[in-house]
């Protein structure tokens, strides 16, 4: 059994990903060929943005984004601690300060009392407070009915870091749509993947999306040579979009299959195993399906002697980590993060996941909650 299933897709979708190959073999143009563009139009299409700009890697996306809002040394950005490094990450690799707050303990996401806590608190202790970053953590989106509201009459900006949540949805609106700008990231193993690095940016705002395009590429103006600021090389292969256009064409179907895996999880699940809910308002698009028990290391012990892989997502939270431990963090204290640290594991998750073998997992779970 594979935690994430990549083969049978790959299978499925071999010959239409072969001709698309061919095609830029054929064609040649390696970086900023059509297929870029394209692709673009279509992330454009299903998330309901007005812009979608491409570049190499989801870690990238929040960095260019910041910089497209003139975020840089001495600012200081607000992050969840319980997530992946990366959000952190490119908030210092933009040169500014990542201070934490703490997450919900039933949505794993940004919790609003803890973000507006710590923006009062940044404040009083002089932090030149640009944004916010909200992490639609393992695929389900934040609470952006109320986390929205708060970053908008606080003054600040929101980028919302959807590395896992590309295609999830909340009260009619698209995850791509929220905040001013959303970032994703097509690593192989997240819902849409690509076949090595890539990223996307998404906003409404056209001159944004202009500035986004010319920080990909050097800071270019007005034609290639032409640089009228300081940008970096972040472009997605024209190889690598040419495969998430094949790709895009089932992920559609691939999220409604995730969430008919999540419901038979849930259906087997009985009480006492700690699952994830999500509202009737929203769709996640199950990057991670996460449990959180306090058993989690006899049941993660009794998986592995029946060979079923879980995984736990994250071990650490980011405050706890040697390279984050400096950073300011919520007054308040951060201890549904840490308190999740120890709770929290993920069961195997993607779209072909069969009933049989979840009804497996659900067997050797429940022995193991019964011992
Ligand atoms: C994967 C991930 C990223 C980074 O994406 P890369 O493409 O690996 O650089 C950022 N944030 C979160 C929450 C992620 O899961």
């Amino acid at each position: 059994m594979e935690f994430i299933d990549l083969r049978t897709q790959q299978e499925r979708l071999q010959p239409n990903i072969r001709e698309r190959l061919d095609n830029v073999l054929a064609h040649g143009q390696f970086i900023s060929g059509p297929e870029v563009g394209e692709l673009e139009i279509c992330l454009a299409r299903f998330t309901g943005a007005g812009h979608a700009v491409s570049c190499a890697n989801g870690t990238d996306a929040i960095t260019l984004a910041l910089r497209a809002l003139g975020i840089g040394p001495d600012d200081t950005v607000i992050v969840p601690s319980f997530t992946f490094c990366a959000t952190a990450e490119a908030v210092c690799l933009a040169g500014a300060i990542p201070y934490f707050a703490d997450v919900e303990a039933d949505s794993f996401n940004l919790c609003p009392e803890s973000l507006e806590c710590a923006i009062h608190a940044a404040r009083s202790e002089g932090h030149s407070l640009k944004a916010v970053i909200a992490v639609d953590l393992f695929g389900r989106p934040c609470d952006y009915d109320r986390i929205e509201p708060i970053v908008r009459s606080e003054n600040l900006y929101l980028i919302c870091d959807a590395a896992q949540a590309l295609g999830a949805r909340y009260r009619g609106r698209n995850v791509g749509t929220f905040g001013d700008i959303t970032t994703t990231s097509f690593f192989p193993a997240k819902p849409l993947g690509c076949y090595g690095d890539g990223g996307a940016i998404f906003t409404n705002d056209e001159e944004m999306a202009a500035l986004l395009r010319s920080l990909r590429v050097h800071g270019q103006g007005a034609d290639k040579y032409d640089n009228v600021r300081i940008g970096t090389n972040s472009r997605l292969d024209t190889i690598q979009a040419a495969i998430l256009l094949e790709k895009l064409t089932i992920f559609p179907e691939e999220i409604e299959r995730r969430n008919a895996v999540a419901r038979r999880y849930a259906a087997l699940a009985g009480d006492g195993l700690g699952i994830p809910e999500i509202p009737e308002d929203m769709i996640s698009v199950w990057a991670q399906y996460t449990l959180r028990t306090p058993k989690r290391d006899a049941l993660m012990a009794s998986l592995r002697s029946a060979q079923i892989p879980s995984v736990i997502y994250y071990r650490k939270a980011l405050h706890r980590q040697t390279a984050y431990a400096h950073f300011p963090r919520s007054p308040n204290g951060l201890p549904i993060s840490e308190q999740l640290e120890s709770e929290v594991m993920s069961l195997p998750m993607h779209p072909y996941l069969t009933e049989t073998e979840q009804a497996r997992i659900a067997d050797v779970l429940h022995a193991a909650m019964a011992a």
